[in-house]
């Protein structure tokens, strides 16, 4: 989950992180109260989910004078699309110079890897293909707390060696926070000293639960049932439903139907062992979706049972055509009960996606 700025700040600053003093506000006129703590000089930042807003026009500077109608102006505007809520009122930094400092998960070597740029700022990515080594590189090894000062030297090169507090906080901010990526762009030095004058994070999905975060998204009648029943379920634009048991059995039928220039409705894993009662719960979920004709079931029998299975896809009961394939554990008498009532059982994955290509069109 990719936090907003203000977020990522809140939680850098809490690990030692020099950041503007600064304040969100969600309505032009809430500047003013603010401007006697904050300064007469600031800059306003639209706190939207979108990458390069200083070229998109999502960052202003202002006067005390003109606070109040920047803000109007900026919460009217759309960065990149996205409509502005809320902004980020911060003091104007006189900035020295402009470096470009993140963390993220090197997947090769599965280790935590820095990158440090002298030239940061909204021009790193052109300076970066200009010039490679304009970027440097260390990999840090993750049981370690700090970023050893050898490192930490071959990253900074000729940059001042007060940075270093600063990028070492970044790497705690990351470790603990179960960071995918953390990054400072730009990091800036002013004569009061080093500042993160810009902020991302964003958490690994995985870890929400144990960050104590919410996911703040609104799920839909449908989302909250499959997560009542534990379902791993996503909601796709196609018109094929799709139910498998595993993801990766899942989505190789997602895969299948895509091969076939079909669109799949949605994803539906039911997990391990499901029961007559799971697949008769999942099947209902997905012929509820809109636009679904046909539901294609593909499973594999082992704890789960394919008797289990055809039950509860009769016990659904659903107006969409559902195609099956089913192999392993009690097969012969799912398929049995299967034609007994109607449905068609395939033998082979493709064969299924097939027949309800067929259907779907
Ligand atoms: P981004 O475009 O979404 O990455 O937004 P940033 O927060 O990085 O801001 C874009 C640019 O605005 C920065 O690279 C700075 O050059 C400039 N900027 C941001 N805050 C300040 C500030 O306090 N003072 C000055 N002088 N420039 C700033
Ligand atoms: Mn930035």
């Amino acid at each position: 989950m990719k936090l907003l700025e203000y977020e990522a700040k809140e939680i850098f600053s809490k690990y030692g992180i020099p950041v503007p003093k600064g304040v969100l506000i969600r309505a032009p006129e809430e500047v003013t109260a603010h401007l006697p703590r904050i300064g007469d000089a600031v800059v306003l930042k639209a706190q939207v989910d979108v990458g390069g807003r200083g070229k998109a026009g999502g960052v202003l500077m202002a006067e005390d004078a003109t606070a109040v109608e920047t803000a109007r102006e900026l919460f009217s505007r759309e960065i990149k699309g996205v409509p502005v809520r809320s902004i980020l009122v911060e003091e104007r930094l006189a900035i020295a110079h402009e470096y470009y400092v993140s963390i993220a998960v090197d997947r090769s070597s599965r280790q935590p890897v820095v990158l440090f740029a002298d030239a940061g700022g909204v021009e790193i990515e052109n300076a970066a293909m200009a010039d490679e080594s304009a970027v440097r590189r260390v990999v840090v090894s993750p049981l370690l707390r700090d970023i050893p000062p050898f490192l930490m030297r071959e990253l900074l090169g000729g940059a001042p060696k007060e940075l270093a507090p600063t990028i070492n906080s970044l790497y705690h901010a990351f470790q603990e926070k179960d960071a995918m990526l953390a990054e400072i762009n730009p990091l800036v030095t002013t004569p009061q000293g080093v500042y993160a004058a810009d902020a991302k994070l964003i958490i690994d999905d995985n870890a929400l639960a144990r960050q104590g975060i919410a996911v703040n998204r609104d799920l839909s009648e449908r989302e909250r049932e499959a997560e009542k029943h534990g379902f791993s379920y996503v909601e796709l634009d196609g018109s094929i439903g799709v139910i498998g048991n595993g993801a990766g059995l899942t989505m190789s039928t997602l895969d299948l139907i895509e091969y076939y220039r079909g669109q799949a409705a949605n994803f539906l894993d039911v997990g391990g062992g499901a029961d007559q009662e799971r697949v008769m719960h999942a099947v209902r979920l997905v012929a509820s979706m809109p636009g679904v004709n046909v539901i294609v079931v593909n499973l594999l029998g082992g704890i789960t049972r394919c008797d289990e299975v055809a039950r509860g896809i009769i016990a659904a009961g659903v107006a969409p055509t559902v195609i099956v394939r089913m192999a392993g554990t009690n097969e012969e008498e799912g398929r049995q009960l299967l034609a007994e009532h109607g449905y068609r059982m395939l033998e082979s994955m493709d064969a299924a996606v097939r027949a309800a290509m067929e259907v779907a069109a």
